[in-house]
């Protein structure tokens, strides 16, 4: 079980569109990951932090903690096993946090199944969320 809850202290002091923008994101986010991955029991990521003083995303393991930039600027990474990237640019802003998070969550996956952090996994995982929920930019989807 995973749940995703933005941190309401730092949620509410944000403007109305970036909270809908992170509200949308989330269960976007989560769908991609527990499709692809078997959470295991007793653990959740309760807390979600986000900000926008940060340009780049990162995870904090002990603290159980997410911290992403929050705007709609979105690259991948280019690895040749995936074999393809998402060609850098702005997008709308649901689906840059969206991509932010599930990349941001792939790592938490890879942290608590003791796992070596890959940003394969990453980028498939961001890829898979593109094409899904925001088939539009799935067009800047391109081969290596
Ligand atoms: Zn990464």
């Amino acid at each position: 079980m995973i749940e995703l809850v933005a941190k309401k202290s730092n949620k509410d002091s944000k403007p109305a569109y970036l909270r809908r923008a992170i509200d949308k994101a989330i269960p976007e986010a989560l769908t991609i990951l527990t499709e692809r991955y078997t959470i295991p029991a007793g653990h959740e990521l309760e807390r979600f932090d986000f900000s926008t003083a940060r340009r780049g995303a990162h995870f904090v393991p002990h603290k159980n903690l997410i911290e992403l930039g929050c705007n709609n600027y979105l690259s991948t990474y280019k690895r040749k096993t995936v074999g393809e990237y998402f060609e850098g640019g702005k997008v709308d802003l649901d689906c840059a946090l969206a991509c932010k998070i599930v990349h941001e969550l792939t790592h938490w996956v890879q942290y608590i199944e003791g796992r070596r952090y890959s940003e394969v996994e990453t980028t498939e995982n961001e890829l898979a969320l593109i094409r899904k929920f925001h088939p539009y930019w799935a067009k800047r989807i391109k081969t290596l």
